[in-house]
């Protein structure tokens, strides 16, 4: 198989082998704000504005704030986030950034629906970054990543066919990848499971980015029937849960 410079399988190779992935919240007020860096008048649909705990990714259990904007093209069977399809509030980016402000928190996840979807989210990552947070960006994997500045840590799925939206995954974004940058999956059954390690081992994937993350679908497969999966196979991969879904219960907003 081909390989770039790092030894690692490109994009055209990988493919073609493959295809023979409450605490406090805040009211959201519509607001356009005075601007201290470029970029803060413009707005974004916003569906809510929350500091919690990280529940996921290697960065769970730190105090964030969740900045979730509106809408989403994909319809993920599991989807656990669908009020987040339709409506939110228009939002300047400087009102966003008064009220991360007010949260006394420096660790910022932009999430959704799917933030890629509104071009503003780039800006938003821009002046929070500029504003001297960590930003983490939740995103579906299926909208070009690249547009987003370098030093935003992306979190990306990589969509499992269970979900049934495997055929959107943008599979150019594997190399625009950092080693700063996550790379997860949300496994429903053994076949989403095996389409995952193939995934994993034909990109090789824990050499192209910080953390490789097998999550389970709550309710539709074991926790420890991945996990014994994961061992049986040496897999280098990280196992996680939803932590929030442990604290809060499992359906609560704003977590
Ligand atoms: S991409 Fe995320 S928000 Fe969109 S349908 Fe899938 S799980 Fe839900």
């Amino acid at each position: 198989m081909p390989r770039n410079e790092a030894g690692q399988p490109t994009i055209k190779s990988a493919f073609v082998a493959i295809h023979g992935a409450a605490a406090h919240t805040f009211e959201v007020m519509p607001d356009t704000l005075a601007t201290h860096s470029e970029g803060t008048q413009k707005t974004v649909r916003l569906t809510e504005m929350f500091l919690s705990i990280q529940g996921e990714s290697s960065w769970v259990g730190r105090p964030c704030i969740f900045i979730r904007l509106a809408r989403c093209h994909l319809r993920c069977v599991w989807c656990d986030t669908t009020y987040a399809f339709y409506g939110g509030e228009k939002v300047s980016i400087g009102e966003i950034l008064r009220k991360c402000g007010e949260m006394d928190c420096r660790l910022v996840e932009i999430t959704g629906g799917e933030p890629l979807l509104q071009p503003e989210c780039v800006d938003l990552a821009q002046a929070l970054l500029e504003d001297g947070y960590t930003v983490l960006v939740e995103t579906s994997g299926t909208l070009p990543i690249r547009v987003l500045p370098a030093e935003a840590i992306k979190i990306m799925d990589l969509k499992c066919p269970d979900s049934g939206e495997c055929d959107k995954n943008d599979w150019s974004n594997i190399d625009a990848l950092t080693m700063h940058d996550e790379v997860k999956f949300v496994i429903a059954s053994r076949g989403d499971y095996e389409w995952s390690r193939q995934i994993v081992k034909t990109y090789d994937l824990p050499s192209r980015c910080n953390a490789v993350l097998f999550s389970p679908v709550s309710d539709m497969i074991e926790a420890v029937q991945i996990v014994q999966w994961i061992l049986d196979d040496s897999l280098d991969v990280r196992f996680q849960l939803q932590l929030h879904k442990f604290i809060w219960p499992p359906g609560q907003k704003g977590v």
